[in-house]
């Protein structure tokens, strides 16, 4: 079955349209956490992102900058976070690829990060480096 993305992007249901072009498509979230936020949207109907072709990602890495700056200039926000979810258990709702663009302003509207960072263990870290790069170049 289509995803509510792919409907959106075949006009089946509406959304307010910020930018579209053969790969990509931006419009503004229904539910939105700050007035702005958009969500950037690979027209590749894929559920996570390493799952996209080299092309949407292309396409999606050169859309998010321009309608960010479009964003930050109509909302007069200075600040914004990128937020990309893939799984149900990192909070991902829709299963079809999407970055929010979200903007944040000085009365705190926009996205509440929780962030809890731990020291690293250099032996453990030096090992997985290794694993991850194993795992580019094979
Ligand atoms: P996720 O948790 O998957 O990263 O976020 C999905 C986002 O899609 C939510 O912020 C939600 O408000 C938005 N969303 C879900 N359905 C629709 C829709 O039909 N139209 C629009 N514009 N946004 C939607």
């Amino acid at each position: 079955m289509a995803s509510i993305f792919t409907r959106i992007i075949r006009g089946e249901v509406p959304c307010h349209k910020l930018f579209e072009n053969e790969l990509v498509i931006a419009f503004l979230d229904v539910n939105p956490l700050s007035p702005g936020h958009t969500l950037v949207v690979p027209k590749q109907e894929m559920a996570e992102l390493h799952m996209l072709s080299p092309a949407s990602a292309a396409a999606l890495g050169a859309a998010l900058p321009l309608v960010a700056a479009a964003i930050l200039k109509a909302t007069g926000a200075t600040a914004y976070n990128i937020l990309q979810n893939n799984g149900a258990m990192a909070h991902q709702e829709v299963m079809h690829v999407h970055f929010h663009i979200i903007p944040k302003y000085e009365d705190g509207r926009g996205l509440a990060i929780t962030w809890k960072p731990s020291a690293i263990d250099h032996a453990s870290a030096a090992k997985l480096a290794t694993h991850v790069k194993q795992e580019l170049c094979a």
